[in-house]
């Protein structure tokens, strides 16, 4: 299988120079090993995804150079797939139904002493609902639920995954994923959001499958969601990719860049006349 990687993007806000460094590093590596690289619309959020902010997108990398393989794959377009998919881990009761509130989740899952548990994806769910399952993956999955994934289940030891760059305590190499890790500090995650009917998880799990991605480049501020992601692809029989997370781009602060960093998008620095190469020198990308 060639060298295969993607940038996948939200079109939720403008590009920023961290997104402008993590695409052109997985574009640059995927050149440089004679691979593919792909770009994918992350928009299953359709509240906050616009059709301008894609093609801002598509103007921007653009401009940086990049090129990527057409057609581009549009999360919306595939909800039939990721549909499908959640019917299948219902019938195997692997998810189940969750009606919480985030108030119902907050109090039950408050310890006394120790506050309340985060995981990679906000609160660890405390598995209120996890019991209300008699016979459920013969009855239709309800309209009016998160479906949660049972990480008593889904959870084992025999998942890894190899670090190709570094994870935000410098791990590298082969990654040992443990069920203790799993099941105690991420826990039951939404893999189908009420108002979505997918997640980010679920999504960019069966879409790096689907389009042969070998190579997962992206900033370390995913490392932690990539052991529930890499649970997901055991328990669905898919092939793990390699990761390689990189670096995060901050600001004078040392704050991470956001969406709402206007003032370092990339649009900006293009209207006041950056080029492309100056662009890559403010990532460190050339000297
Ligand atoms: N869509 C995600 C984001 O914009 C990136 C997903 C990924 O690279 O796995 O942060």
């Amino acid at each position: 299988m060639p060298f295969t990687t993607r940038f996948a993007p939200s079109p939720t806000g403008p590009l920023h120079l961290g997104h402008a460094y993590s695409a052109i590093l997985a574009h640059d590596m995927a050149r440089a090993a004679g691979g593919r690289f792909l770009l994918r619309i992350e928009d299953i959020d359709q509240s906050r995804a616009r059709p301008e902010w894609e093609a801002h997108i598509h103007d921007d990398l653009r401009w940086l150079g990049l090129s990527w393989e057409e057609p581009v794959l549009r999360q919306s377009d595939r909800l039939s797939a990721y549909r499908a998919m959640l019917e299948d881990l219902w019938a195997r009761e692997a998810i189940y139904a969750c009606t919480c509130t985030r108030k119902d989740i907050l109090e039950a899952a408050s310890a006394p002493q120790e506050g309340v548990p985060m995981g990679p994806d906000g609160v660890i769910y405390p598995g209120t609902c996890r019991g209300n399952r008699s016979d459920h993956g013969r009855r239709p999955i309800p309209e009016d639920a998160a479906l949660r994934l049972d990480m008593t289940r889904a959870a084992t030891d025999a998942v890894s995954f190899i670090e190709a760059g570094v994870g935000p305590q410098g791990e590298t190499g082969r990654i040992a994923v443990t069920s203790t890790q799993l099941i105690q500090n991420i826990g039951d995650v939404v893999l189908a959001r009420r108002d979505m009917g997918t997640s980010y998880h679920l999504s960019v799990v069966l879409d790096d499958a689907a389009q042969g991605v070998t190579h997962v480049i992206r900033g370390q501020d995913l490392f932690e969601a990539t052991a529930i992601h890499v649970v997901l692809q055991n328990l669905l029989g898919l092939p793990v990719p390699i990761y390689h997370h990189h670096r995060l781009i901050r600001d004078a602060q040392g704050k991470r860049l956001a969406k709402r960093d206007d003032a370092r998008s990339i649009l900006k620095y293009r209207q006041e006349g950056a080029t492309p190469e100056d662009v890559r020198r403010m990532v460190g990308l050339t000297p």
